[in-house]
């Protein structure tokens, strides 16, 4: 299951992309971008624009009724039932929704700041932006966040 979400909905693709389930940005301010992309590759629109349902009437498409970040990630996750499994977390880029990657502890030495590199063994980066990611604070913070949302469905 992938998702396209509209401009509005930054924070919930992040996290979409957290749990494992491949995310988009709609192309700004382009409806029919949108449309042909979620036709495309299969994609549900993720949307909180209502205007934009009734002038170009997506097919696949979920209208995201809070704009609260918890509620919006629980409707999506109740309404398809996604699977929140934590050796899925950390799979995708936060920025581009591409697999990433293992790499070796050697390979980022010159590309982490020097307390990552002595702190931390597993290493992933992204095969699109490079950005390598751990397990570090924030990677903490979001599964934390994470658990708490979800404990409330
Ligand atoms: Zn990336």
């Amino acid at each position: 299951m992938k998702f396209i979400a509209d401009n509005m909905l930054g924070k919930l693709a992040k996290y979409l992309r957290m749990l494992g389930y491949d995310t988009v940005f709609s192309p700004p301010g382009n409806a029919r971008d949108l449309i042909h992309l979620s036709k495309d590759e299969n994609r549900i629109i993720l949307t909180r624009n209502s205007i934009f349902i009734r002038d170009h009437k997506p097919e696949n498409y979920l209208f995201i009724e809070s704009q609260h970040f918890p509620d919006q990630l629980i409707q999506v996750v109740k309404k398809y039932g996604l699977e929140i499994n934590i050796d899925k977390f950390f799979t995708l880029c936060l920025i581009c929704s591409k697999p990433l990657l293992q790499v070796s502890k050697e390979e980022v030495k010159e590309k982490v700041p020097e307390n990552i590199y002595l702190n931390f063994e597993k290493f992933r980066q992204c095969p699109s932006c490079s950005r390598i990611y751990w397990c570090g604070g924030h990677t903490r913070r979001m599964e934390k966040k994470l658990m708490v949302i979800v404990s409330s469905l």
